[in-house]
């Protein structure tokens, strides 16, 4: 029997090293753009490389090959279903794709003048119209490149804010205790003290907790609603009077509005400051496959302190405002991930108001589908209509020795990208599933089925469901490890002691 590693240094990433053969070439350069350039005269003499890099030697079918073959080892959402709680893998149309390629979208530079980019202008303005809309804020920097950089913006809102009015003793920041883990990080991170609010029963925020946490120190309450156990919070009014009353601000995480667009809007239950994920909501690339987008909405005593340059408009022409006063500053270079707004943009413009509205009524529906048809073989902590995701649990399983890794890892075999595991912290054996709305009926159906198949393999073939995944050329990698120290090199590779293949402690949380 081959070992593991060996098996992958034949069959996955090795290759294109040792196909290597000297005199072979896979690349061109364009032979008119830098012809004429003298590199030398631009370069300073101690920059320039003194032996050449070590690259291999392939041919064009080689190294296509290679990639190729690469990428479809690969799960994504244009080759599998992604049931990613709290991720929104929705499918990225590729409508939004052309947009982005368009010549004077693709091919303008950040530091053109105003007038030559009066198009990519009008666009962001556009975008930041129909992002007040949805949300019922009053206005928007769109310079976050991520959601936890919303959240790191909104923080310096909120301080800003405060030391405004001259109220510099609010330090604490109330988070839920099945938050996402970004928001008490991002608290943390730009220092505040942060506490936490237990849920209740009903796996809503306690308001009574909350009423005990809120006083003269709290800078802010960052709620999720729907929070992540997919469940609306339904006394979001009595919330925002506690809060507001006790002199702190409302920060919405918006990372996932899929199941409010064109519902119902957080402006109007009374937040102040909100983050988007265009990468979620909003149907841009995430993760791997593109930057992401954060957009930050506040309302309008929270404007004078929104990052610069903010994109306005006078009498029909487009300009970047950088007097700004009393701004927290600029929050990263040039002014966001432009591309992904043009994606954003051609999605919210390809639906409209009435699409926006459908896709979330799709996505509530699809959750709560598979939600029914599985909650025979997996528990589920609150049984009542879920919103755009929901939980189960896998502890009838436990039970069996199986945990929700087990069945996880087992999805794989049968093509479906796992559900997010041990999330919320506070559900044991949690997995949370969000479908969207861009599934059919007979894809929701498949998984349906895989979900209850996997449940009566626990029962009869648990060690099938401990050894998944089986058909996948790495099996059980260590998923921390992978994360925290990748090995991305070849000469990395060939020096790595061994290939991880250790089974990560059940309970480890998803790195989401
Ligand atoms: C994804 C997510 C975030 C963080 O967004 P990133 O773009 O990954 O930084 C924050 N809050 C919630 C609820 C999320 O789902």
């Amino acid at each position: 029997m081959i070992e593991r590693r060996e098996f992958l240094m034949t069959h996955t990433v090795s290759l294109i090293f040792e196909k290597s053969k000297e005199g072979k070439q896979g690349w061109s350069l364009p032979c008119n753009h830098f012809s004429d350039v003298e590199i030398h005269s631009l370069v300073e003499a101690n920059l320039l490389r003194r032996v050449h890099p070590q690259l291999p030697s392939v041919s064009e079918p080689e190294i296509v090959r290679h990639y190729v073959t690469l990428s479809q080892k690969n799960f994504s959402v244009d080759t599998h279903f992604y049931p990613l709680g709290s991720c929104t893998m929705k499918y990225n149309p590729k409508l939004n794709e052309d947009a982005a390629r368009l010549e004077g979208f693709a091919k303008i530079h950040p530091y053109q003048p105003e007038d030559t980019v009066q198009g990519m202008l009008h666009l962001l303005y556009d975008l930041e119209q129909s992002l007040r809309e949805i949300t019922g804020m009053d206005r928007f920097t769109l310079q976050p490149a991520a959601g936890a950089h919303g959240e790191l913006c909104g923080m310096m809102l909120v301080k800003a804010y405060h030391d405004g009015r001259g109220d510099k003793a609010r330090t604490e920041v109330i988070v839920p205790d099945s938050s996402h883990g970004t928001n008490p990080a991002s608290a943390a991170l730009f220092g505040f003290t942060v506490l936490t609010v237990k849920s209740d029963a009903r796996g809503r925020v306690d308001l009574s907790e909350l009423k005990k946490l809120a006083g003269p120190k709290t800078a802010c309450l960052m709620l999720t609603n729907p929070n992540t156990f997919g469940l609306f919070e339904d006394e979001i009014r009595e919330i925002q009077k506690c809060i507001h009353e006790a002199g702190g601000l409302l920060y919405y995480d918006g990372a996932n509005m899929n199941a409010l667009l064109g519902l119902a809007r957080p402006g109007d239950m009374g937040f102040d400051i909100v983050h988007l994920n265009l990468h979620k909501t909003f149907s841009t690339p995430h993760g791997g496959g593109g930057p992401g987008a954060g957009p930050v909405g506040v309302k309008k005593k929270l404007i004078p302190y929104l990052p610069i340059p903010l994109v306005e408009q006078k009498n029909g022409t487009y300009f970047l405002n950088y007097d700004v006063p009393e701004t927290i500053g600029r929050l990263r270079s040039f002014y966001g991930n432009v591309g992904m707004h043009v994606r954003a943009y051609t999605f919210i413009r390809r639906l409209g108001r009435e699409g926006l509205a459908q896709a979330s009524r799709d996505a509530i529906l699809n959750a709560n589908y598979i939600k029914k048809k599985i909650e025979k073989e997996f528990a589920v902590p609150h049984p009542e209509f879920c919103m755009h995701e929901f939980v189960a649990q896998a502890v009838h399983q436990n039970n069996l020795g199986v945990h929700a890794t087990d069945i996880a890892k087992r999805l794989l075999d049968f093509g479906y990208h796992a559900p997010t595991i041990y999330f919320p912290l506070i559900v044991p054996e949690a997995m949370m599933i969000e479908p969207t709305e861009s599934e059919s009926k007979e894809t929701l159906d498949s998984f349906i089925d895989v979900m209850n198949q996997i449940a009566r393999e626990a029962v009869h073939f648990p060690d099938r469901l401990k050894q998944a995944p089986a058909t996948l050329e790495i099996s059980r990698p260590d998923d921390v490890a992978a994360a925290r120290k990748p090995v991305l090199t070849y000469k990395d590779y060939l020096g790595a002691a061994h290939l991880h293949s250790e089974k990560p402690e059940p309970g480890t949380p998803c790195p989401c």
